[in-house]
């Protein structure tokens, strides 16, 4: 069943819900609980999309007389991968960019993760675990089985915020955060709990670290990757509080149709199957297992290119915004504007540098440019807030001043077409853009949108620390000692210049 349809989709989630705690009792339909129904149904809307006639060429491709999504595509060409950027910017726009677990992120990690399967076998030589065990050919089998299936993946990589000053085996019990408990015939027990998956709403879950491991001693029992069923007996999502609230979608735009949950996820003592696992014991390859897989350049190059669909997506807002209330001939205002033009250019330039110094790794994948994609998923952390803050500034009280559709439709509604017309639109032309302007940044879903910008691929500070760390900064060194040492001959002192000259 590769490329699915939206309404298969719906059907394996109502037949596989995912063990989802929202409000204090279980999710037993997603597809039809008022906190996931939506969001379920906007998934659907994608997997439709994808095989749509005018998309159908750009979101999937070919392989074996079979079409399958266009992110499990392996690049082997940069043509191939301006193809995939493509595909990853039209797929942003469905949500304007506001859907950070689109499943063509995890799939990209699959991808690369299955091409590079050679990384995994490491942990058999390495000596971590006993012999036997393939994990390089789990790893491949998984790439092929969510490829076939066009699964929908979520993932958490990071042990719970307990106590930032110990390490998980330091706590008062070792396993608030996830670890091994023992191995069986069948496969792993592992327990605790990892943050923060994006979607729980996701066919499969995927287990990988992300945060360095440092733990004493070689063999970590937090040290581990493994793919399972959102469904897994004793796996269990807790989910933050929903924002969809059930409110028309001319009112909340955004919170209607894209509040893709965020869950923690605990295990209570679950059976990873052999054949699930990936890696385990070994810290080195657990701490190294994105970046030596090229999965994080992989992931990182989904996200500038759906950075460049949201950003874009701001730019037509605040241009709107500007248009409706007729603002543009403000200096200031221009100024704003060309800010978010800037970013959008910053952006859509350092998506082509990815793509053109992009080189075969060394499992035969092209792989975009580390240095662009490192600059891109620093920045766009640091400048997001000033988007929001732009649409805000622009928007001003309009952005707050937003009878519903009800009050519309009730006893006022003379009065609001009157008074909160503007020079371009009618109120109700009017009142939808801003809508949509504040569930973009000032509703509970644009603040969260806010934070998951400042974090999702993990703390900017320690983000910048890596940047640091890998950046090769020494010919720049060279360069500073090369010009102080340079020997410069004695300048000619300046001569007066007479008045006769
Ligand atoms: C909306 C949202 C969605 C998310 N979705 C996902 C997802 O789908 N999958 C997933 O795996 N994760 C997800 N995350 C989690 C994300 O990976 C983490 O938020 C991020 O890695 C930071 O970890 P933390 O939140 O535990 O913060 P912490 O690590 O607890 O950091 C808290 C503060 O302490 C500082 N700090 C802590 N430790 C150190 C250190 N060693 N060195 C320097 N400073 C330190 C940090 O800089 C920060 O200021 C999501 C987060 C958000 C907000």
């Amino acid at each position: 069943m590769p490329a699915r349809t939206g309404k298969q989709f719906l059907d394996r989630l109502r037949h596989n819900p995912p063990n989802l705690y929202i409000d204090g009792a279980a999710v037993t339909d997603p597809t039809t609980h008022p906190a996931t129904k939506n969001i379920a149904h906007s998934l659907a809307g994608l997997y439709d999309m994808q095989l749509a006639p005018e998309f159908k060429d750009k979101l999937t491709y070919e392989d074996g007389g079979q079409r399958y999504a266009m992110s499990f595509k392996v690049p082997r060409t940069k043509d191939d991968l301006r193809q995939i950027g493509e595909a990853h910017r039209i797929r942003a726009d469905y949500s304007l960019g506001t859907l950070g677990r689109a499943p063509d992120y995890m799939n990209t990690n699959v991808m690369a993760a299955g091409m590079a399967s050679a990384y995994f076998d490491e942990c058999e030589s390495s000596g971590a675990i006993g012999s036997g065990r393939n994990f390089a050919e789990n790893m491949r089998n998984y790439y092929d089985y969510v490829r076939e299936n066009d699964l929908c993946l979520t993932h958490s990589l990071t042990n719970p915020q307990v106590n930032r000053s110990k390490q998980a085996s330091e706590m008062p019990d070792p396993y608030i955060a996830m670890g091994i408990v023992r191995e069986t015939e069948e496969g792993v027990i592992v327990r605790g709990a990892r943050m923060l998956a994006t979607l729980p709403i996701a066919d499969e879950i995927l287990i990988f670290p992300s945060t360095v491991i440092k733990e004493n001693g070689d063999k970590s029992r937090y040290a581990m990757g493994f793919g399972l069923p959102t469904n897994t007996p004793g796996l269990y999502f807790q989910c933050r509080e929903p924002f969809d609230l059930g409110r028309d979608t001319e009112d909340h735009p955004l919170s209607s149709r894209f509040d893709e949950q965020d869950a923690f996820v605990i295990f209570d003592d679950v059976l990873v199957p052999w054949e699930r696992v990936f890696l385990m014991y070994d810290m080195t390859l657990a701490n190294q297992a994105y970046s030596k897989t090229d999965a994080v350049l992989q992931m990182a190059y989904q996200v500038v290119n759906q950075k460049i669909a949201k950003t874009g997506a701001f730019l037509g807002l605040a241009q709107s915004i500007v248009q409706t209330v007729g603002s543009g001939q403000f200096q200031h205002v221009q100024q704003k504007v060309s800010e978010i033009i800037v970013t959008l250019e910053v952006m859509k330039a350092l998506q082509v540098a990815a793509v053109e110094g992009a080189a075969l790794n060394q499992y035969g994948v092209m792989t975009p440019a580390r240095g662009p994609l490192d600059a891109a998923r620093n920045y766009y952390p640091a400048i997001y807030p000033r988007l929001n803050e732009i649409i805000q500034l622009l928007g001003a009280s309009g952005i707050i001043m937003m009878p519903s559709k009800a009050d519309r439709e009730g006893p006022l509604g003379a009065f609001i077409d009157k008074h909160l017309q503007a020079a371009n639109a009618t109120a109700e032309e009017r009142l939808k853009l801003f809508r949509l302007a504040w569930d973009m940044t000032l509703s509970s879903f644009g603040a969260r949108q806010n934070l998951y910008e400042k974090h999702f691929f993990g703390d900017p500070i320690r983000m910048a620390s890596a940047l640091y760390e890998v950046y090769d900064k020494e010919p720049f060194v060279e360069r500073i000692q090369a010009f102080l040492n340079q020997d410069v001959p004695n300048q000619a002192v300046p001569q007066p210049v007479s008045a006769d000259d």
